[in-house]
This record gives C-alpha cells, structure tokens and sequence, in this order.
C-alpha cells in the first residue's frame, strides 16, 4: 500500500533537525548514544503532543454523552493476552541480511531477494517470527510464574472492564469507552522519527451497539466522525486519506476496516484504523474467563454480545502528522528584492504550541519590558502565551518555525498610543489593535 510521493515538500532529515533545534523530539537518553524505537518529547513537544491528545480527548468524550473515560494499568493478567490472541499471534515476520547483517521486516520489503542497504542478492536468511510483546515480570521471584508484558495496545483493558464499566456508569449500547495511555511494541525495525517507535501512546475508542442489524451504519458514521476531526484540526486533505481494507487485508473475523493514512515524505502511513470487529474480543475473553460479560437488555429480557466499532490512533503518529503537515519552506523577495526563505509551521490554533507570543521591541527599556511582561502574563490566563524580547527579525523567525500564529509587539509608540503590533504568521501581516481589544481579537482568532 506504501507508495512514494513523487516529491516530498519536505524531508524526515529536515522535521528531525527542526524537531531537536526547537525542543519537540529528541533521541531517548541521547547523551549515552540513544536507545533505538524511544523519544522524549521537549518543551514544545510535549505541548504539541499534549494538545493533540485533548483536541481527541475533546471531541471523542466530553463532548459527547454516549462516551465514557476509562484509565487501564499498563501491565494486566498475563491471560488477557492469551485471550486476546496476542500471545500466539502478535508477531511480525523478519529476515536478516546476512552480508550487513541488517533486520528488515519482511512484509516491508520491496524486494525479497535484494538486501536495500548494501544490495547484496540472495543474502537474507529464512523469514523468522517475532513476538512483538515486551516482557517484564511482576513480583520479587523472576521465574515464568511471574511472567508479564507490557501491554501492546490499550484496547484489551476496556474489554475486560466491560461489564464494570456498563453496569456502574449505567450505559446501555450504543456507547462507547475510551482511553488514551501508553502502548508498547518491540518493534523489528523502528524509524521514521516517532512514526514507529517501541513506546507510544494510543486514543482507542471502543464503541459497543447492539445486536440489532445496525453495525455497519454505526461503522459508517465513526469513519465520518474521524474525518471531520483530521480535517477541523486543518490536516490538508490531499494528504490524507481512507483506506478501505479488503477482506484479504482484515483480520477474519472483522466485518469492515478502513485505515486512516497519511502522505508522510517516504510514502503512505495509517495513523488509524477504524474496525467493526463484531463479538470476536468479548467473545475471546468470556472464553477464557468463564465470566459472563454480555449485556441485559430489559426491554427484551435477553442477554446478548454486542457487537464492537473500534478507532484506534496514533497520538505519536499524529502528533508526528501535524508537525510534518504544518511544515512549510516559503520562498519570497524582500522589499530591497532579496530572495529570502523562511520556515513556517501553520498549525491550527488548537493545536499550535504557543498560540500568542508578546515581545518587547527594547531589551532595555525597563518601561517596555513592564508593559510587555504584563500583558503575557494577563494573556496567559486565557491562552498559551509567551514572552520573548530582543531582535525582532530573529524573534519572528524563531516564533515562525515553532508555529506560533500570533505575535504582539509592544514599541516606542505603544507608550503613546496604548496598542500594540499585531503580525499574523501565515500572511506576515501587520496591523495595530489597542491593547483594551486584544483579547476580544484573540478569542475571535484562536
Ligand atoms: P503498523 O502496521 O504501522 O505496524 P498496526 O496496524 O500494527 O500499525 P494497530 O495495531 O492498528 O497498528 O494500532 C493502532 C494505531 O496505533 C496505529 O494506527 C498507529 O497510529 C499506532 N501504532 C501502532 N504501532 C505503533 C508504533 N510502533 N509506533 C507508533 N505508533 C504505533
């Protein structure tokens, strides 16, 4: 499904020096030389990231009355995962190279005969199977009794709450459970920056409806509701798009799938799936729990399994999305016609880092540094705001390249005239608005 785009505006080489010049992404423990498939999230990132999370946490739950929250522990009954399937069957296939003895997954590979780092033919060993689960063990004693993993998906802890969650928040399908937490995968071949990591958090929504012939609308109306959210947080919609999996591409007991993906520099990415998985996860736990875990209906007094819509995404993945997809490296002439080049992430408002950044145009003027400070510190009460002073060029240039939509300057004439410069990041324009109005100009803006 991984096709190359015919030119990539930008580079994953050009996202990951921007990501670690202004304190987005960096390399885990990058002091002791890294440790593959692992990132920590700087300053700005963890903002980004964090906005990212809300704006679905937003939309997905508290502004909706069939979806409840719910916070699972990362590390459950090991039998969770036998139930689940993901003992026996969550593996990935790889083959090694013998020549430059580089892993590759095969499923990824354009060419099984050929090796594409150093090119040698017929050096692969056989495809092997790898368990994609990280274990720990649990307790003082280090033996198989104390076998646990680290979980690979957060789904699996809202299907064996089930019962606990419909019965104590008294919901009735359709409704929907949903979690955002911490994922783990040991995966063969990590890359692309935070596209594929070993550590990584998931929005899963599992949204349960009843046995009634109404799945598949139910489906239908979830994969409208996850693009409408890509596209109101301004997700270019040439670069995205939904991908209906065939039967052959979806696991057997899933009735419909549709992969949400973007056009990533390398190629096509899912950074969601959206599945109607019918019974088949209560189903497999109530198998091997012995628990009864279907829903009562009073009205027709019959127990019955409902049938299970699920969204899965990415927040890394996505957080990863927006920062590419506000990228841009814009060409212009100056006034003198100068060539000139700026880097620019057009972020939405909701999800810019620092949505309002307010200068002083003099580092030394006590009297303009006073008015400024204040008026980022009244600001802040209503958006991310931040202070900055100094060289106004370079003050632009920084808040352009982490993405900030608005910048307020306090100067010589703000002493005067009691308003401030107003520069817009996306068309570089500049206007006054009085002090007194810029929080209604603001509100109407972010
Ligand atoms: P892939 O085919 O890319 O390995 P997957 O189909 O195994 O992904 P799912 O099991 O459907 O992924 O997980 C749901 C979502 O979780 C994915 O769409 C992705 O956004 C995120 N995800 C899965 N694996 C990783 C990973 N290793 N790093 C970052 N995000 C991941």
């Amino acid at each position: 499904m991984e096709s190359t785009p015919n030119e990539p505006r930008v580079s994953m080489d050009e996202i990951a020096a921007l990501a670690k010049r202004r304190g987005f992404i960096f390399q885990s423990s990058e002091i002791y030389g890294g440790i593959g498939g692992f990132y920590d999230y700087g300053p700005l990132g963890a903002v980004l990231k964090r906005n990212v999370k809300n704006a679905w946490w937003r939309d997905t739950v508290e502004l909706r009355d069939d979806v409840v929250a719910f916070d699972s522990s990362i590390i459950m009954h090991p039998l969770a995962w036998k139930a689940s399937g993901h003992v026996d069957a969550f593996h990935d296939i790889f083959v090694d190279c013998k020549i430059c003895k580089h892993r590759f997954r095969h499923d990824h590979l354009k060419d099984v005969t050929q090796c594409p780092d150093c090119g040698s033919k017929a050096s692969f060993t056989e495809p092997r199977a790898f368990n994609l689960m990280l274990k720990t063990s649990v307790g003082p004693m280090e033996d198989t009794a104390s076998l646990a993993y680290l979980r690979p998906e957060t789904a699996q802890g809202i299907f064996v709450n089930f019962k606990n969650v419909f019965q104590s928040a008294r919901k009735k399908p359709p409704f929907g459970i949903a979690q955002i937490g911490k994922a783990f995968r040991n995966e063969i071949t990590p890359g692309n920056l935070t596209y594929r990591v070993r550590e990584f958090e998931q929005a899963e929504l599992e949204y349960f409806v009843p046995d009634d012939g109404s799945d598949s609308a139910w489906f239908d109306r979830w994969v409208e509701v996850r693009k409408a959210w890509y596209s109101s947080y301004g997700i270019k919609a040439e670069r995205l798009r939904f991908y209906e999996l065939t039967p052959q591409e979806r696991p057997h007991y899933a009735k419909a799938g549709t992969d949400v993906e973007y056009l990533f520099p390398w190629g096509w990415g899912e950074l969601e799936s959206i599945a109607n998985r019918g019974t088949y996860d209560l189903d497999a736990h109530m198998r091997l729990s012995g628990k009864d875990l279907r829903f009562f209906d009073e009205a027709g007094k019959t127990h019955y399994t409902p049938i299970l819509i699920e969204s899965s995404a990415g927040m890394d993945r996505t957080a990863l999305t927006f920062l590419v997809d506000a990228y841009e490296r814009e060409r212009g002439v100056d006034p003198a016609g100068k060539p000139t080049e700026r880097v620019v992430l057009r972020f939405h408002p909701r999800i810019a880092p620092v949505q309002v950044a307010v200068f002083s145009l003099a580092r030394n003027r006590q009297d303009l540094v006073e008015r400024a400070r204040s008026l980022e510190s009244r600001l802040r009460l209503r958006c991310r705001s931040q202070y900055d002073e100094g060289n106004i060029g370079q003050l632009y240039r920084r808040q352009d390249e982490i993405g900030t939509p608005f910048c307020l300057t306090i100067d010589f004439e703000t002493l005067d005239d009691g308003a401030v410069t107003v520069r817009e990041r996306d068309t570089m324009r500049q206007e006054r608005v009085a002090i007194e109005s810029i929080d209604r100009y603001l509100d109407q803006r972010l």
